[in-house]
């Protein structure tokens, strides 16, 4: 009955959801979106009731885009107590949860009742990233490069619960790999089970620290791949009894946990940052791509490293990239070209991104990469020298400028970016920095440890 109904609507993604929900038994289906300061939420429909919610979607008030990881709703004119929109999720992003028997996920846009696209919608906004990138002829491929804590949620007596470390391992020691098994081997079940296709896996620097790289994907699917990805890396982890944590620094005096983005821009099966004959392996673009990400850059990091404990993580000597700067494989600067696999020098040509972690909308983040890059390529901006030293140990006159080193300095470096601005639209940055604002407000008084608890316990 419910997919006779969807087929009148000729969509056939939507009609073989419903297929899918029938006979996987799924009683509840999830409808999942990414707010502004990066907190996945969501509402979910019956199974029974999905074929009508695929149509019109779930109803959401506007406000909680106002929302912030404190559930403080901010004063934001157009997203106050009175209006509505509706979580509308994507049929082709469905999947079935394995770490959560009878439920499935599908991750939305939030739209207008009528349908129409809401101008605060973050997954809008990459999608319309990727489209005028599309215009000039090119696709984003990317791969998100997750870093996590594995650990144990205890109480404190003096304070906050603590993130206590699964271990003490080393960084790549085979003794990280003996205590995490049983969970990493659950995960990575989980997440190739839902369309993820895993790349490589190892322990990290700091205790308990664990890294499950993805392979690429178009920039789209990348972003709801990490969306599911992170709801994955936490929920198995409770399961067990565990906690797992993306936030950018979960223990104050431990290795921070990045999140890089690996990008290459495509022209049909061409990949466009590579040229064999150009500096470094790169072609033009690819060079003026740099030249774009660098001239935006610390109005960047308030949108891909974007929480007040991602400034906890980005700090020189930590390979977080804290320099604004590009290098051959310096895990120093900010951008690092990555040396290519010779089994595969174009597939594999690729700059990396590093001042990113998962506090980001993920949306957001990667939309505002399109946005620079693009406006890279389109301005012909050359970035300059590499530099393949540390900066740190260069002598100050010749090292090149720090990154933001706080919340607030990157709002402020946000504010003066007219690209950015523009492109985020009067809704959404007056939302997103009223959020950002709020969070630099409401951490400004805390200390290391409040902060981390409250970074860690929601990413
Ligand atoms: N954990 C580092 C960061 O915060 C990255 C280490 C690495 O290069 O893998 O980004
Ligand atoms: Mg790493």
């Amino acid at each position: 009955m419910n997919a006779r109904r969807i087929e009148k609507a000729d969509d056939p993604a939507a009609v073989h959801v419903v297929e899918r929900v029938e006979t996987g038994r799924i009683d509840l289906v999830r409808f999942l979106y990414t707010d502004h300061d990066g907190i996945i939420r969501g509402k979910s429909a019956a199974g029974s009731r999905i074929s009508d919610r695929l149509q019109s979607g779930i109803g959401h008030t506007v406000g909680m885009m106002a929302m912030s990881m404190l559930d403080m709703l901010q004063p934001v004119e157009g997203m106050g107590p009175v209006g509505e929109v509706r979580i509308m999720p994507d049929p082709s992003t469905y999947t079935p949860l394995p770490y959560a028997p009878g439920a499935a996920a599908m991750l939305a846009d939030l739209v207008r009742p009528g349908g129409e696209p809401w101008e605060a919608c973050p997954r809008t906004f990459l999608k319309s990233a990727v489209t005028e990138l599309a215009g000039d002829g090119y696709s984003l491929l990317a791969a998100l490069e997750p870093e996590f804590t594995l650990g144990r949620r205890v109480p404190a007596d003096d304070g906050p619960d603590r993130l206590v470390p699964i271990d003490d391992s080393l960084c790549y020691s085979s003794t990280g790999f003996h205590t995490a098994h049983d969970y990493l081997i659950e995960l990575i079940h989980d997440l190739e089970a839902q369309g993820l296709q895993v790349e490589h896996y190892y322990p990290e620097l700091g205790h308990g620290q664990q890294e499950v790289s993805i392979r690429p994907a178009q920039a789209l699917r990348a972003a709801d791949n990490h969306v599911l990805y992170r709801d994955t890396v936490r929920a198995v982890a409770m399961r067990r009894g565990l906690w797992a944590s993306l936030a950018p620094k979960p223990i104050p005096d431990q290795a921070g946990n990045g999140t890089h983005l690996h990008l290459s821009l495509w022209s049909g099966e061409h990949n466009a940052f590579f040229d064999p004959a150009g500096a470094n392996g790169l072609s033009d673009e690819g060079r003026w791509f740099i030249g774009g990400l660098l001239a935006h850059l610390p109005a960047l990091t308030a949108l891909t490293a974007g929480s007040v404990n991602s400034f906890r993580r980005l700090v020189p000597q930590t390979w977080a990239g804290a320099y604004a700067c590009h290098g051959v494989d310096n895990r120093e600067a900010a951008i690092r070209i990555c040396s290519p696999m010779r089994d595969d020098p174009e597939g594999s040509t690729n700059i990396e991104f590093k001042p990113s972690d998962s506090s980001a909308n993920p949306y957001l983040s990667l939309g505002a990469v399109i946005h620079a890059g693009l406006d890279g390529i389109r301005t012909r901006a050359e970035p300059g020298e590499t530099v393949d030293v540390d900066p740190a140990a260069l002598p100050e006159s010749e090292r090149p400028p720090r990154l933001p080193t706080s919340l607030g300095e990157a709002l402020d470096a946000l504010e003066a970016d007219d690209l950015l601005m523009n492109a985020l639209g009067p809704l959404r940055r007056t939302a997103y920095l009223a959020v950002k604002r709020a969070d630099a407000d409401a951490f400004a008084g805390q200390d290391a440890e409040q902060e981390c608890f409250h970074h860690f316990t929601k990413f």
